[in-house]
């Protein structure tokens, strides 16, 4: 039988100064290496504390420890797909779309401008900590908006995320203090269309496959695919 795995801090495609002047060096070093890296170390933790009390036959709170590793493994999760869908500039980081997400954001929401508006708009509102999110429905065939409270609250379980932005204040507030929608605007000229428009691809070229294939709707969205 396979060993049972543990998770890893993803190391980022880029330097770390590379997002300037979207992200300064010092707060990107900061939320890689400081808090996704907690979030790694945090779901580990949990994952040998749920074995070891399996070998030993023990129950501990069971309600506390797998809320804590939704936190935990959503952060991570979250965190590595945010590193991806977004590239500095000299690395085609901004624009606009192209292919098929292109296609997708414009038969949705009517214009690329209108999405961002939305999407800038989800961001904006989210209440404390949480993330701005695009989904795409397989069942609708349609990409959807969501928050995300925390790393792990209020989404919608099983969907594939094509895009998503970090709102907590960790993630903003060194380079832009309070301005958190000046953080949401610039986030604009960093997105990377070309990772976007793959996980289109790979989530299109998927459900032709698997659409009706029974999903764990509580865990189909936690597992990368990628
Ligand atoms: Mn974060």
């Amino acid at each position: 039988m396979a060993e049972k795995g543990f998770y890893s801090l993803p190391d980022l495609k880029y330097g770390y100064g590379d997002l300037a002047p979207f992200l300064s060096e010092q707060l990107l070093k900061i939320h890689h290496d400081g808090h996704h890296r907690k979030y790694v170390n945090q779901a580990n933790a949990l994952l040998e504390k749920l074995d070891k009390a399996r070998e030993e036959g023990t129950m501990g709170s069971m309600k506390c420890d797998i809320q804590s590793l939704a936190f935990n493994v959503g952060g991570h999760y979250l965190h590595s797909l945010f590193w991806e869908n977004m590239a500095p500039t000299y690395a085609g980081g901004g624009g606009e779309p192209g292919g098929l997400i292109a296609d997708l954001l414009e038969n949705e929401f009517g214009s690329f401008d209108r999405f961002k508006k939305e999407f800038t708009e989800v961001a904006n509102s989210v209440e404390s900590s949480g993330w701005a999110v695009l989904v795409m429905c397989m069942e609708a065939n349609r990409p959807l908006l969501m928050q995300v409270k925390d790393h792990h609250l209020y989404s919608i379980p099983g969907f594939r995320i094509l895009m998503v932005l970090d709102v907590w204040e960790h993630a903003y507030y060194l380079d832009y203090q309070n301005d958190k929608a000046k953080y949401n605007q610039t986030f604009w000229d960093v997105v990377n269309w070309i990772e976007i428009d793959q996980r289109a691809e790979d989530i299109a070229g998927a459900g032709k496959v698997e659409s009706r294939k029974a999903v764990n709707p509580a865990t189909a969205h936690i597992i990368p695919k990628r």
